[in-house]
């Protein structure tokens, strides 16, 4: 008994689609949760639409491709983003070399 393909490793969830799976894209299933979709490259959407979340009811992958409109990206928020002005004597400090002895 082999298996041709390795445990763990997600195939083409396209109908009668056996080949394993090279690129992957998310799809809204309820408000705040997402699944990751699988495909492989004849059933792929473009990279672009696949950096959107799709609707639940989208039909890639498949003949028919993206049939939903995908949801617009999330602007990311800096990590750091600029800060306050703080009062006189507060200094943010770069680094805090403490703790050496
Ligand atoms: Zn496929
Ligand atoms: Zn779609």
């Amino acid at each position: 008994m082999t298996t041709p393909t390795p445990a763990g490793a997600p195939g083409c969830i396209a109908a009668s689609c056996t080949n394993p799976a090279t690129v992957q894209w998310k799809r809204r299933t309820d408000p705040g949760h997402v699944v990751a979709v699988f495909s492989c490259d004849n059933h792929a959407i473009s990279l672009d639409a696949a950096a959107h979340v799709h609707a639940t009811t989208c039909a890639a992958p498949g003949p028919t491709g993206c049939t939903c409109t995908p949801e617009p990206i999330q602007p990311s928020t800096p990590a750091q983003a600029t800060p306050p002005n703080l009062p006189p004597g507060w200094v943010t400090p770069a680094t805090s070399p403490t703790g050496a002895a």
